[in-house]
């Protein structure tokens, strides 16, 4: 059981003032009567008086419940059985001076005050009020037994089950008005921080923080769909998270969602797997849900997940949660949308769209970071820096396309000839760079002798399908940390190295000064591996 979703939200002041005021306006007005009643019908009389006193009395307690009671009830509710046991004790005290007084008077009061209080202060203190008005009564009648078994009758046994109705009645409607506000407060919150997620984790997590939130679930999942089978993205079962994992569709209750493209809501769940002879396929804990539904998230018409709601118990969720889930789950798929698209752009905006390696922006700013890195921590870092040799003459002769491609081909082979981490960058026309994090002068230069070699045997055919010249190139290298600690500098130093190697005629390498120093360029170290 999730504790956040038994903690009902609270009624705001206008409006418990709202639910109690026609309630208020009856007692007013009963009150009113008995003042009337004392002035113009026995003013001489100890009744008129009495009338007048309690009517008085009644009046002022029924504008410090509409001015003052409400709000402070809100804040002490414990004022709550105060207020039951004054209300108790005044309507007991009419009772016994007044018996007389009790159809016109008590009976109407009675129940204005269990609506009141059934509001403002709920069940117990409504029942502790009705009982001391129960109590009071039999009082009256032993006091004064007078011939008014009908109304003592009326009043002991009416009251309290009148009592009872309105109470709970009250109460059934105020908790599923909690409920309905509760959904609409977590949709709306929902709605308001998926819009601005623009990451799909972020939107996975905020989904989960929703349905933790929003239902009384042990178990929940949000699942991407891939081919046959989903991808849980978050998978919490019973207090705890799960790995990614990764199930196939067939015979799950996700798979049912997927082929009807519609939410599905199993109250009971043990018994519709004996009906419909479902397999069970247990992910997480060792432990049966009984209660399960789930939605599924559709982008543009197409079901992009679901995501999936359990508890151990059954008849936990109702249409009204489905409901909820569904519009989690609308947002959740606009939201991943977003995050799709804005991770397309993100990344259309940070490479070539030729060559598909970094552009030169984006290339900039992720290598001074890698630099920053490696400063700090004292590791090496080399650049090359690498031009194509009479590139010019490619285009001249065999055209723009065939030009293109030897860009890409060029970046393939550097692709493949670099680890992961290493940066590539198209540094602008046919002039590339690569960052190695890590890699010390002889390492990057194996890596531009791999490269080089690698290119030489390239076969690149023309728009017609003829091999051309392979391309070469002519490189630079710099390293960090051995020369400087400033990239900018790097730069620098591995484009004038690139100038030397195009000035010794081109497909030639030069490398950094301590691997000249050490006149071991290509000695046998620990190389970076492709
Ligand atoms: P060098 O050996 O001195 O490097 O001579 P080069 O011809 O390679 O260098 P130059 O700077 O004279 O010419 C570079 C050419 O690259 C000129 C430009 O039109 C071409 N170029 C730049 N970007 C692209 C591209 O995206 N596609 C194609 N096909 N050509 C490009
Ligand atoms: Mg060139
Ligand atoms: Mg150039």
């Amino acid at each position: 059981m999730n504790r956040n979703a038994s903690q009902p939200p609270s009624l705001t002041t206008t409006k418990q003032l709202n639910l109690v005021l026609p309630a208020v306006t009856v007692g007013g007005l009963v009150f009113f009567a008995l003042i009337v009643n004392g002035i113009f019908f026995k003013p001489s009389t100890q009744a008129g008086k009495t009338s007048l006193i309690f009517g008085a009395a009644g009046l002022l307690y029924m504008i410090f419940i509409s001015i003052w009671g409400v709000p402070l009830l809100r804040n002490r509710p414990y004022y709550g059985w105060l207020l039951a046991v004054a209300s108790g004790v005044g309507v007991g005290i009419i009772d016994v001076y007044e018996p007389a007084l009790i159809i016109g008077t008590t009976l109407p009061l009675s129940l204005t005050i269990i609506v009141i209080l059934a509001v403002l202060s709920g069940r117990w203190p409504t029942y502790l009020f009705t009982f001391l008005v129960m109590a009071s009564n039999i009082f009256s009648f032993l006091l004064v037994p007078v011939d008014q078994t009908s109304l003592f009758f009326l009043e002991a046994i009416l009251i309290p089950v009148i009592a009872v109705v309105i109470t709970e009645t009250i109460l059934g409607l105020r908790n599923s008005l909690l409920v309905e506000m509760k959904r609409l407060q977590t949709l709306n919150r929902v709605a308001r921080s998926l819009a601005s997620s623009l990451e799909m984790h972020q939107v996975v997590t905020l989904v989960s923080s929703a349905i933790q939130n929003a239902f009384a679930a042990d178990t929940y999942y949000v699942g991407l769909l891939q081919g046959e089978t989903f991808q849980m993205e978050l998978f919490f079962d019973d207090g705890e998270f799960f790995p990614t994992m990764n199930i196939a569709l067939k015979d799950t209750l996700a798979g049912r969602v997927v082929e009807s493209r519609h939410s599905l809501l199993i109250r009971d769940l043990v018994s519709e797997r004996k009906k419909r002879n479902l397999p069970f396929i247990i992910v997480g804990r060792p432990r049966m849900s009984s209660s399960w539904m789930g939605t599924p998230l559709m982008i543009n018409g197409h079901i992009a997940g679901i995501i999936g709601v359990a508890s151990y118990q059954k008849n936990v969720f109702d249409e009204g949660d489905l409901e909820l889930l569904e519009n989690i789950a609308q947002q959740a798929a606009l939201a991943l949308d977003n995050a799709e698209h804005h991770a397309e752009v993100e990344t259309r905006s940070q490479h070539d769209s030729l060559t598909g390696v970094l552009n030169h922006n984006a290339f900039l700013a992720r290598f001074e970071r890698q630099a920053r890195e490696a400063v700090g921590l004292k590791n090496p870092l080399s650049l090359i820096m690498l031009d194509i040799d009479h590139f010019k003459m490619y285009n001249d002769r065999f055209g723009h396309l065939t030009g293109d491609e030897v860009l890409t081909n060029l970046c393939q082979v550097i692709r493949r000839n670099v680890k992961k981490s290493d940066l590539i960058g198209r540094w602008g026309g046919e002039e590339f760079v690569i960052s190695l994090p890590h890699a010390n002068g002889p390492q990057a230069f194996r890596v531009a002798e791999r490269i080089r070699t690698t290119l030489e045997n390239l076969a690149i055919k023309d728009r017609v399908g003829q091999l051309i010249p392979s391309p070469t190139i002519s490189q630079g290298i710099a390293v960090l940390v051995d020369e400087t600690l400033d990239f900018i500098q790097l730069v620098d130093l591995a484009d004038q190295r690139l100038y030397i190697a195009k000035d010794l005629g081109g497909n030639k390498i030069e490398p950094s000064l301590r691997a000249l120093e050490e006149n071991q360029p290509l000695a046998e170290s620990e190389g970076t591996e492709a």
